[in-house]
């Protein structure tokens, strides 16, 4: 056993300079000293918790120490929007034309060739894995929940959330159209997400009747004390405005548990009147606004033979100058709807930071994966770094944002209650045995987008 090891495992050790963000923090006792808002600080680690938080160099400290040179710590990193019963079905079910068209089809074929319970535990499992490799402490997933799907599905979840419970905190949003809401099955659906202890989730789609829907969704929701997660106009419609019926029905219905509206890519094309009075409302309903860069950058504005334009991402800069929560999140991995990822929250950091123009300045962003999606998901002891908090750290060699966004930190050392987890990832030959590629359902799928 090395020294360093020997000492994470002592039960009592300091992390000696190194660079936390101030967002991160207790703000009223640092001031940072980078222009990027990072703290230079000493961290004591007693019996798996922060005990004390000091200046670096502030006092003498007797006990064992490893420097790490000014290296960035984050907490574990909170993904707010996954969806881990899709996960890892790229290969068995590729969208051979990259569109949300084809991604919804080719989706829809995989659920009915495959999805029995030991095919999506083993995808949502081996994408647990990673995101655990990688440092998440806690993961929100949506779960495709038409009929008796949703049976399905929520028992997996179920399943994984208690073997899982002591490494990764889960929560389950079920996902169907909002129309489903209107009908009998949909009030079970409401009945069961309760059951479980989730949170009533769906896509709102303009239609004649949403309105209606929202009516439905709304009350179901107030008569079981469920908090709301919506898939927002995903598309580059003018037209779609979805997110400002949700916060005016949000409004009028006095809606008092957390709402997430997710995507809300529509508004990045309508005029600035209706983005003022959109932002306006969502801010007065207390909506948290989720962007997907990576998923959206992969399927908005493509087509064949056509360079895209369009980043695809939300309004995220106008939505936080007026103090809304904004949260950025994997969304899909290795599926019809984006073909890559691997639920790392410093991958959809990074990404965010680059589409969206975060580094000017750097701010506050970093809590849009850490701080921000844990108080929304109503997790108050994880995605910050405070006295008293388990040691659920990750901690990188890289000594300024330059640094961290630069390269993978795949050398990152991920500590849970104070001590180092194994970081290595699982094998994609793992799924092999578990979730067999069927070669002749490919060629169906082949036949079916070429019509
Ligand atoms: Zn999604």
């Amino acid at each position: 056993m090395s020294i360093i090891s020997e000492i994470f495992l002592s039960g009592h050790y300091w992390l000696k300079n190194v660079h936390i963000p101030l967002c991160l923090l207790d703000k009223s006792h640092f001031t940072p000293d980078t222009r990027e808002g990072l703290c230079r600080v000493d961290l004591e680690i007693v019996q798996e918790k922060i005990s004390s938080i000091v200046l670096s160099d502030s006092t003498v400290i007797e006990n064992t120490f490893i420097d790490l040179k000014g290296g960035i710590i984050f907490p574990g990193f909170v993904d707010i929007h996954t969806h881990l019963d899709k996960s890892h079905i790229c290969e068995r079910s590729p969208n051979l034309d990259g569109t949300f068209d084809t991604a919804i089809t080719t989706l829809r074929k995989d659920v009915q060739a495959f999805w029995q319970p030991e095919d999506v535990y083993a995808r949502m499992e081996f994408s647990l894995k990673c995101s655990y490799a990688h440092g998440t402490t806690a993961i929100r997933t949506h779960l495709d929940s038409f009929g008796r799907q949703a049976d399905l599905v929520f028992e997996v979840f179920k399943r994984l959330q208690t073997q899982w419970q002591d490494k990764i905190i889960l929560q389950a949003v079920c996902l169907v159209s909002l129309d489903y809401f209107l009908t009998d099955e949909g009030v079970i659906l409401a009945d069961k997400v309760a059951e479980y202890g989730g949170i009533l989730g769906g896509v709102a789609y303009m239609n004649p009747y949403l309105e209606k829907q929202l009516n439905q969704v709304f009350t179901l929701a107030k008569e079981r004390n469920l908090s709301l997660d919506f898939h927002v106009d995903e598309n580059n419609d003018f037209n779609s405005v979805c997110l400002h019926k949700i916060a005016e029905i949000a409004i009028k219905h006095e809606f008092s548990n957390q709402i997430i509206c997710s995507h809300c890519c529509s508004l990045a094309v309508q005029s600035q009147e209706i983005i003022n009075r959109t932002i306006k409302l969502v801010k007065q309903a207390k909506i948290g606004v989720v962007s997907l860069p990576m998923c959206n950058l992969y399927l908005q504005d493509r087509a064949s033979n056509k360079t895209p334009y369009w980043r695809g991402i939300t309004k995220v800069h106008e939505f936080k100058k007026q103090g809304i929560p904004i949260i950025f999140a994997s969304d899909n991995c290795r599926d019809p709807f984006f073909g890559f990822g691997d639920h790392d929250g410093l991958e959809v950091f990074k990404e965010s930071v680059r589409i969206a123009h975060l580094d000017t300045p750097y701010s506050d962003w970093c809590s849009s994966v850490t701080k921000t999606p844990a108080t929304l998901m109503g997790l108050s002891s994880i995605g910050r770094i405070s006295i008293g908090l388990n040691a659920d750290l990750i901690l990188f060699k890289a000594r300024y944002f330059s640094e961290l966004l630069s390269r993978p930190q795949s050398d990152r050392i991920v500590l849970r209650r104070g001590k180092p987890i194994n970081t290595n990832l699982p094998d994609y030959a793992e799924l092999d045995n578990l979730v067999l590629v069927n070669k002749d359902y490919n060629k169906s799928v082949q036949v079916g987008i070429s019509r």
